[in-house]
């Protein structure tokens, strides 16, 4: 690839070589290629040109003789502020053992003596566009970064905001019924009841909302028991079991480390879930299982209900999608998602397997601590 084709301005590149006529040759052959081209005799000069100014790359003779080109690596690399420059080594015709000492002190290529000036370039060409590809990919992970931060800013700040209208709409609904309910003919009530079912919906929808713009918020994860996670849990669930008069299995659960309010809430959707989407006629049942690695353990949360097709089972976890109407089963189709978000948060995966029309087993693993804890 033409080396001046990609950028404007010209790579800046240091030599280092005790040899003067060894920098000559490179530095003529760089320079008429459109390099800005830096010089050394010693692996000490090369380290305060490289600190003053940080060249692109580094081309670094291994044999000099105060200070060899390994030990002037192993120095670039040592120090924050040059340890990103590439050093491509030059090292002496077939020299096996200096070319695996050079990528051990942290070189990433070598040339050797005496130069074919299309390898050279070839080499150093490389090199430059894996850096600049490194530099944008670095660049645009910060950017993305960022404007995710953005996002679940703008989503908290939004759903924070809307409450208080909407508080207000289903507030003046209820005083509405409350002063003049017998004045009014089943229509108004109608109405009344259609902002009353909507607001509450909304509501639900934006609480569901700022949990999930949440989650990463919450950085601390300390050792979590889950047999107590799950007691919460099954406590918020009460009314709900009693009333499906659902079946419950579980195994002892592990520690693991994590956020309580967040592993509540996984436990809870995905329990949740596993009690509504029930299918007409069968009671609900849910197991609860574990498979414990070194490191972490797999949670598996069964039910009995109606099932996913296979082709909508990646898309559960997008925000919004839901493969039911509310009238069917009601829910904002936010709770998987959270979940998604919650278990990667946490540094684990999650993933569903499902037999339409017979169940669904939501799996997803969570970090343990080391036996030492
Ligand atoms: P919600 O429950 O609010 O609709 P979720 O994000 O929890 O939203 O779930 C998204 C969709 O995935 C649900 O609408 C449903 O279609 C499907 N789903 C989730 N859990 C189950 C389950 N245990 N069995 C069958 N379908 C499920």
């Amino acid at each position: 690839m033409n080396h001046n084709l990609d950028k404007s301005y010209q790579d800046d590149i240091l030599i280092v070589d005790d040899t003067p006529d060894n920098l000559r040759l490179l530095s003529a052959m760089l320079t008429k290629q459109g390099f800005e081209v830096r010089k050394a005799l010693t692996g000490q000069a090369a380290i305060a040109s490289a600190l003053a100014d940080a060249p692109d790359l580094i081309l670094l003779d291994i044999k000099m003789p105060t200070m060899s080109g390994y030990e002037v690596c192993q120095q670039l690399k040592a120090n924050p502020r040059t340890e990103q420059i590439p050093v491509i080594f030059i090292s002496a015709l077939d020299d096996v053992i200096d070319k695996v000492k050079a990528f051990a002190a942290g070189g990433i290529d070598y040339v050797t003596k005496p130069f074919q000036e299309a390898e050279v370039l070839a080499r150093i060409n490389n090199q430059l566009n894996l850096q600049r590809l490194q530099k944008q990919l670095i660049e645009q992970n910060r950017e993305l970064a960022r404007s995710n931060r953005e996002l679940a800013q703008f989503a908290y700040v939004v759903s924070h905001d809307l409450q208080q209208p909407l508080q207000s709409i289903t507030g003046f609904a209820k005083l509405l019924l409350l002063k003049y309910g017998a004045d009014l003919d089943t229509t108004a009530h109608e109405y009344l009841n259609r902002i009353t079912d909507s607001g509450n919906r909304m509501q639900r929808l934006i609480q569901d909302l700022l949990s999930y713009a949440q989650v990463d918020k919450q950085a601390e994860l300390e050792l979590l028991d889950c047999n107590l996670i799950l007691e919460q849990v099954l406590d918020n669930l009460q009314s709900t079991i009693t009333e499906k008069n659902v079946t419950l299995t579980y195994v002892p659960l592990p520690k693991v480390m994590g956020s309580e309010t967040q592993l509540i809430q996984l436990f809870q959707n995905l329990i949740s879930n596993g009690i509504k989407f029930a299918r007409p006629g069968v009671l609900p049942a849910i197991d609860i299982s574990i498979e414990e690695y070194p490191g972490h353990c797999l949670f598996k949360i069964q039910d009995n209900g109606i099932g996913i097709a296979a082709e909508n089972l990646e898309r559960v976890f997008e925000v919004f999608y839901r493969l039911h109407s509310t009238k069917e089963y009601p829910g904002t189709g936010i709770g998987l998602a959270t979940c998604k978000k919650i278990v990667e948060f946490h540094g684990g995966e999650i993933w569903v397997t499902s037999e339409l029309g017979s169940g669904t087993t939501f799996c997803f693993t969570l970090v343990t601590p080391s036996p030492l804890l």
